[in-house]
């Protein structure tokens, strides 16, 4: 059933990654090795899994699971349910993984899974059936010490606690660190919920704290109102920015005196619908283009692009998405000027609280939120502090994303020189 795609595959990393590799090698000589390294997977694993359907049918669901690189410690990565999800978009989330736990300094390597699923046409007992067959099809690839599973989207800590059952159960032993995400009171971490949006805080009052931007004089515009984009307006709210402008999928809201974000909150929880609350109506593109000091998108990939990154008229750009920013509308805004402070450094809040929850499920002891958010904190703070060195310490090294990733490539490759994987 198992197809090895294995080491040799030709299966070139995505255009976005490879752009910013090919930016890297030319700042930094990489060796043939090296790059060759970086540019393909460890292991790339597919398979088809057969899941019985409430009507009695079998149907099967092609599933993928990529370890890019183990230099720097077992594999982490998330689990997406989507109908689109393919191995050349698992591969490059699963790049973008180790990279991101690299700038983090969390000792995991990077790696990522999906299946070919939309899960809102499951019910429940099929989704649970699907799910534990993802765990059967993959066991012998994961584990504690060698591949770290967690949700990602449209998999939540409902769908971890079933893949936890099913691999203990095939293993005969306890190991809640097999996957992260769990729900809080089944080993999960306290403040995982919200941590990728307080390291997302965090990143931000440390590039403000080097810059002449004021909070309180500050305005925000957020697209992307779900786990990420909320709690983030929670955070900033709480700092003095003014939040302008939030958005989902259906379109966003706008007021220029800024929303009450926690009277959102309340009308949003009760309708589930953003525009009951009254604001002026704006498109997800207004948005991107408002006149704000902040444009944070938390939403999805590819949506600064060459079409709209002339009118984007903020100075700062938080990626909380993965991705949202193309390769031409980054070169683009370096030219002028607006900083980007890249997704593998602005999101990995939610890595690391994931990293914490593996450690206290490996020790078996389990920490307090405020001790969860402390050092989450303190983590946030050390990954900024080294990618600004890394900044400033090369004339070649022009932008923020430049940075992280010289500074997490390099730090891949260390390991993998130590390894004797990489030349000295
Ligand atoms: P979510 O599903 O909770 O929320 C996504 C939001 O984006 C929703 O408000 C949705 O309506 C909106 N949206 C969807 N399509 C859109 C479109 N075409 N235009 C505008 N808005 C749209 O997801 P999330 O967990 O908040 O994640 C948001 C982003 O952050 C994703 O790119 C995700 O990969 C990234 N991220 C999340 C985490 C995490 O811990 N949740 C960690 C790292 C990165």
């Amino acid at each position: 059933m198992e197809e090895d795609l294995g080491p040799g595959v030709k299966d070139t990393l995505c255009d976005t990654c490879a752009i910013q590799l090919d930016r890297v090698s030319q700042i930094t000589d990489l060796t043939d090795r090296e790059t060759e390294l970086l540019n393909q997977p460890n292991r790339s694993v597919n398979a088809n899994i057969p899941v019985r359907m409430d009507d009695g049918e079998i149907e099967v669901f092609s599933s993928f699971r990529v370890q890019y690189n183990n230099g720097r410690g077992p594999t982490k990565g998330g689990i997406r349910y989507h109908p689109g999800v393919d191995v050349s978009e698992v591969k490059e989330l699963a790049f973008l993984m180790t990279l991101k736990c690299a700038v983090a300094n969390i000792p995991f390597g990077g790696a990522k899974g999906g299946v070919q699923v939309d899960p809102d046409r499951l019910s429940a007992g099929e989704l649970e059936r699907l799910s534990r067959e993802y765990v059967k099809a993959f066991y012998s690839d994961i584990g504690p010490r060698t591949d770290i599973p967690a949700p990602d989207v449209n998999t939540d800590g409902r769908i971890m606690a079933w893949m936890r059952d099913e691999y203990e159960s095939i293993s005969g032993h306890q190991a809640p660190g097999v996957i992260t995400g769990k729900p809080v009171d089944f080993d999960g971490s306290e403040a995982r919920e919200y941590a990728t949006s307080l390291g997302g805080a965090v990143i931000l009052d440390e590039f403000v704290a080097e810059s002449k931007i004021q909070p309180k004089e500050s305005k925000v515009a957020i697209q992307g109102f779900g786990n990420v984009g909320s709690n983030l307006a929670v955070f900033l709210n709480g700092r003095g920015y003014d939040i302008v402008a939030v958005s989902n999928a259906a379109g966003g809201i706008y007021d220029s005196s800024g929303i009450n974000v926690s009277q959102l909150f309340d009308s949003y929880e009760s309708s589930e619908d953003l525009f009951a609350f009254g604001s002026k109506r704006i498109s997800n593109a207004e948005l991107l283009t408002l006149d704000v000091d902040v444009l944070i998108p938390a939403a999805i990939e590819d949506q600064i692009t060459m079409d709209n990154v002339e009118q984007v008229r903020a100075n700062v750009i938080l990626e909380m998405a993965n991705g949202p920013t193309t390769p031409k509308g980054d070169e683009y805004l370096a030219a002028n000027d607006v900083s980007v402070l890249p997704d593998i450094l602005a999101n990995a809040g939610g890595v690391t609280a994931s990293y914490f929850e593996w450690v206290q499920n490996t020790t078996n002891e389990y920490w307090s939120e405020k001790r969860v958010r402390d050092k989450l904190t303190t983590h946030m703070q050390e990954a900024f502090a080294d990618v600004q060195s890394r900044k400033s310490s090369s004339e070649h090294v022009g932008t923020w994303r430049e940075a992280a990733y010289l500074d997490s490539i390099e730090s891949v490759l260390q390991a993998e020189r130590y390894r004797g994987n990489a030349t000295e």
